[in-house]
């Protein structure tokens, strides 16, 4: 099965000139959904994790998904003002301007292994963010996964040398 048939390419998405790949194709077929699912499992299989640490929105369908599948905790990073409880955070830079990323404060233990997960990596902001988040707990980062990278954005070399496991990649 070839999972990058099920990835839609929209032009000029969220604005003129940027290529936005849509996973919405890849989660309506059973088969194409699990299938990038149990990839990543496989990927992960010696990593001794205990939790998976996935962002708002798409993050959180793969990475809820393989925690299942692993038999791992989950846990919500999201957008200020979105968690009912204390949270712990982190601001980081994007082309314009900045984001700031949240956890609950007791979201992760000193020393617990994770993985984090997101649907692609583009520029890296968004992943290296949660890693900054991640380690601000004196958590261990086990691993970095996501279902597409965009390899020409080089979006790797944000990511505090931890490398990412990919399932599809665009060149
Ligand atoms: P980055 O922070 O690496 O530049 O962008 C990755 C983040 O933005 C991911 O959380 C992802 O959900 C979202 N994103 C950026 N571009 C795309 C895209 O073309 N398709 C999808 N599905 N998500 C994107």
């Amino acid at each position: 099965m070839d999972l990058r048939k099920l990835i839609r390419d929209i032009p000029d998405y969220p604005k003129e000139g940027i290529l936005f790949f849509d996973i919405t194709p890849l989660l309506g077929d059973a088969e194409g959904f699990r299938k990038a699912i149990d990839l990543l499992a496989e990927r992960f299989a010696e990593a001794k994790a205990t939790k998976i640490v996935a962002a708002e929105a798409r993050g959180f369908i793969f990475g809820a998904a393989l925690a299942y599948k692993m038999g791992l905790g989950f846990v919500p990073v999201r957008k200020p003002g979105k968690l009912p409880y204390k949270t712990k955070s982190v601001s980081y830079d994007l082309e314009y301007g900045s984001d700031t990323l949240c956890m609950h404060e007791d979201a992760l233990l000193r020393g617990e292994k994770v993985l984090v997960i997101d649907d692609l990596l583009a520029t890296g902001g968004t992943l290296s963010g949660v890693i900054d988040l991640v380690e601000a707990f004196g958590a261990e980062i086990a691993g970095i996964g996501v279902v597409i990278e965009l390899s020409f954005l080089n979006g790797k070399e944000q990511l505090h040398s931890y490398g990412c496991e990919s399932i599809l990649q665009i060149a």
